[in-house]
C-alpha cells in the first residue's frame, strides 16, 4: 500500500506546488490522478518516485510511505529496488539505443539473469512489437510505440507499483484504447499503478478510484464510477455541459 500523508512540496522559496495531499493506492489499486496543467500531478509522481530533487524541489511537510517504509527522503534508485517504478513524462526512451538495449537497461538492477529473462518475456508477451522491433534503433519507433517501449522499460524491473505519467500524450484514439488495454492487462497480472492523466476518459476507464488535483490540493476524490457521475468531473474533464 502507498500511503501520501499531509505532503507539501515547494520548488525553491517560491512555488508551493502541492499543499496537504493525502491519498491511498492499495497492493491491487488503479488510482487515476486528474487535473488541469500546472496542478501538481508530475510533482505528486516525482515525490513518489523520488525523482523530486532533480527538479529542485523539496518536501516541505507530510510523508510517502510504501508499505511500513517512509520512501519520501529515499533516492530514485532505492524506491526502484522497493518495487516503485514510474515511466517519466515524456516517455525518455533512449533513442539512439536498440529497443532490446533499452529494456535491458530497465532490468538491470534485476536479482538474477532468469528474473530479467522472465520480465523480458512478460514485456514481450504485453508487447509483440517490441520483439519485432528488438534491434531497431528505439527513436525510430512510432510515439505508440515508443510509449510502449517506455512502460516495457519500467516492467523490467519488476514492479509492484507503477507510475505512469500521461502515457496518452500525443497519441492517436485508438493507441490510447491500446495503452488502456496493457495497463488493465499490467494491473490484472498483479501491479498496482498510478495514473496521471489529462485524457479523463481513457483515466476513469482503467481506474478503480481517482482523484482530482488543484492547485496542489485534492478537490475530489472517490471511485472512478463516482467521479465519471460527477457533474464536475463531466463539465470540466468528461466534455459535458
Ligand atoms: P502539467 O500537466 O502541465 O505537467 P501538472 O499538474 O503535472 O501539470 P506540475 O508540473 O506538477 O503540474 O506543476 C505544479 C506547479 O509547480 C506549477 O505551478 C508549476 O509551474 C510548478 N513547477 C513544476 N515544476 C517546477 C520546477 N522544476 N521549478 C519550479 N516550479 C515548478
Amino acid at each position: 500500500m502507498l500511503t501520501v500523508r499531509n505532503l507539501h512540496v515547494r520548488y525553491g522559496r517560491s512555488v508551493a506546488a502541492l499543499h496537504g495531499i493525502d491519498l491511498d493506492v492499495p497492493d491491487d489499486g488503479v488510482l487515476a490522478v486528474l487535473g488541469s496543467n500546472g496542478a501538481g500531478k508530475s510533482t505528486l509522481l516525482r515525490t513518489i518516485s523520488g525523482t523530486l530533487r532533480l527538479h529542485r524541489g523539496t518536501v516541505s511537510g507530510g510523508e510517502v510511505r510504501y508499505g511500513e517504509r517512509r520512501i519520501d527522503r529515499l533516492d530514485p534508485a532505492a524506491i526502484v529496488g522497493l518495487g516503485v517504478v514510474g515511466v517519466p513524462e515524456g516517455r525518455q526512451i533512449f533513442a539512439r539505443m536498440s529497443v532490446d538495449e533499452n529494456l535491458r537497461a530497465g532490468g538491470i538492477g534485476a536479482r538474477s539473469a532468469e528474473d530479467r529473462a522472465r520480465a523480458r518475456e512478460r514485456v514481450h508477451e504485453l508487447f509483440p512489437v517490441l520483439a519485432e522491433r528488438a534491434r531497431q534503433r528505439a527513436g525510430l519507433l512510432s510515439g505508440g510505440e515508443q510509449q510502449m517501449l517506455a512502460i516495457g522499460r519500467a516492467l523490467m524491473a519488476g514492479p509492484k507499483l507503477l507510475l505512469l505519467d500521461e502515457p496518452s500524450l500525443g497519441l492517436a484514439p485508438k493507441i490510447v484504447e491500446r495503452i488502456a488495454g496493457i495497463i488493465r492487462e499490467i494491473h490484472q497480472q498483479g501491479t498496482a499503478v498510478v495514473l496521471v492523466e489529462q485524457n479523463a476518459v481513457m483515466a476513469l476507464q482503467v481506474a478503480d478510484q481517482a482523484v482530482v488535483l488543484e492547485t496542489g490540493t485534492v478537490a475530489l476524490a472517490g471511485s472512478a464510477a463516482e467521479l465519471s457521475a460527477s457533474e464536475e468531473v463531466q463539465r470540466l474533464y468528461l466534455g459535458g455541459h
